[in-house]
C-alpha cells in the first residue's frame, strides 16, 4: 500500500519564558493511503500538536524548527503560504473537538459550506455549490432542509456531522480528526463514529483519528500509534496492539481501562506523573514511570526497532 503521509525527524518546539517546550521529539512516521491511524496517549504527549503540524496550523509560539513532512512525497515544512492554503481543506482537512466553537453563530449552515467552496474555487456557480451542499448533508444522514439554518438550531451530534461534511466537501483525501467525541453523549459518539465509518469507505479517505479514548480506536482504527511526552513509542497494527501490547507505557494505557468482565475492587492506575517536557527526563523518557526500566534507559534513548510486526522504541528489545 502506498505512504500518504511520511514523517521524518519532525522537532516542534514552543520556545516560553521558562525555557522550550520540546512537544514533537523527532518523530518518525508513516500513514498509508485509505487507513484510519489512531493516534493515542495522555493529554499534553504530542498528539493534538503533531496533527496541527501536517497542516502547518501550528499557533505561536509553535513552531517546527527539524524534519520533514512529506504528503505524497510533497514536504509540507517547506511549502509557501499559499501552497499550504491550496492544500488545506481541499487535500488535508481537519476536524475539532468541540463544533459549537467551529461553527460560526452568524452563518447559517449554508453559507459555511458555500464559503468554503468558493474559497478554493472562485469560479464556482452558487446554484451549483448549493446543491453540493444539499448532497453532502444528504451523506451525512441529515435533512437538506437544514442548510438554512444556524448551528444553534441544531443538536450537537448535528453540528459534529456538519463539520464532517465542511471538511469532506472539497474531498480531501487525508482526514484529521481531533478527539471528534469529546462534547457527545456516548449514544451520539456511537453514530458519529459509525457515520466516520461509512465516510471512510464511500470517499476512500485516510483518517487519522487522535484520541485519548481507546474505545474509539478500538472501533474504527487500522492501526495504532501510540504517543508518550513527545515521541512515537509504538505502533502497530489494532489487534496487535490490543493483544500484545510491547511497549510499557502502552501496557499500562491498556492496563489501565476498565473491564466489566474482570472482578476489580480499584481501577489500576499508572504511577508517576505526564513528563515535563521543558526538561524531559535524560534517556527513555517514560523511565522515571517504568515499572521495568533498566540501567541503559535513564541515559540513553531507546532505538525504535520492528518487533512482532510492531514499531517500538524500548530498550527491552
Ligand atoms: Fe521502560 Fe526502559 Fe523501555 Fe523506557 S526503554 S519503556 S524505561 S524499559
Amino acid at each position: 500500500m502506498n505512504n500518504i503521509l511520511e514523517i521524518e525527524n519532525l522537532d516542534v518546539h514552543f520556545p516560553i519564558n521558562i525555557g522550550t517546550v520540546r512537544a514533537v521529539d523527532d518523530v518518525n512516521w508513516k500513514l498509508r493511503q485509505g487507513e484510519v491511524m489512531g493516534l493515542v496517549g495522555e493529554s499534553g504527549c504530542g498528539k493534538s500538536t503533531l496533527g496541527f503540524s501536517i497542516q502547518r496550523l501550528l499557533r505561536p509560539p509553535g513552531k517546527i524548527v527539524n524534519g520533514r513532512i512529506l504528503y505524497h512525497g510533497q514536504d509540507i515544512v517547506r511549502m509557501t503560504e499559499k501552497e499550504v492554503l491550496d492544500l488545506r481543506g481541499s487535500k488535508i482537512a481537519m476536524i475539532f473537538q468541540d463544533p459549537l466553537t467551529s461553527l460560526n453563530p452568524l452563518f447559517r449552515i449554508d453559507q459555511h459550506f458555500l464559503e468554503t467552496m468558493f474559497t478554493h474555487d472562485k469560479g464556482l456557480k452558487k446554484a451549483e455549490a448549493f446543491k453540493k451542499a444539499e448532497q453532502m448533508l444528504e451523506s451525512l444522514g441529515i435533512s437538506p432542509d437544514r442548510l438554512l439554518e444556524y448551528p444553534h438550531q441544531l443538536s450537537g451530534g448535528m453540528r459534529q456531522r456538519i463539520m464532517i461534511g465542511l471538511g469532506l466537501i472539497l474531498q480531501p483525501d487525508l482526514l484529521i480528526a481531533d478527539e471528534p467525541t469529546t462534547a457527545l453523549d456516548v449514544i451520539v459518539e456511537a453514530q458519529f463514529l459509525d457515520l466516520l465509518a461509512d465516510l471512510q469507505k464511500k470517499f476512500n479517505l485516510t483518517i487519522i483519528l487522535i484520541t485519548h479514548n481507546l474505545g474509539n480506536v478500538a472501533q474504527l482504527a487500522d492501526r495504532i500509534s501510540v504517543m508518550y511526552g513527545g515521541n512515537m513509542v509504538e505502533v502497530a497494527e489494532a489487534n496487535s496492539i490490543f493483544e500484545n501490547p510491547l511497549h510499557p507505557y502502552t501496557q499500562g494505557l491498556l492496563s489501565s481501562i476498565p473491564n466489566i468482565k474482570l472482578d476489580q475492587p480499584k481501577l489500576k492506575t499508572m504511577p508517576g506523573s505526564p513528563p515535563d517536557l521543558v526538561n524531559p527526563p535524560p534517556g527513555c523518557v517514560f523511565h522515571p514511570r517504568c515499572p521495568q526500566a533498566k540501567g541503559v534507559c535513564k541515559t540513553k534513548k531507546p532505538e525504535t526497532k520492528t518487533k512482532d510486526g510492531h514499531l517500538v522504541s524500548c530498550w527491552l528489545y
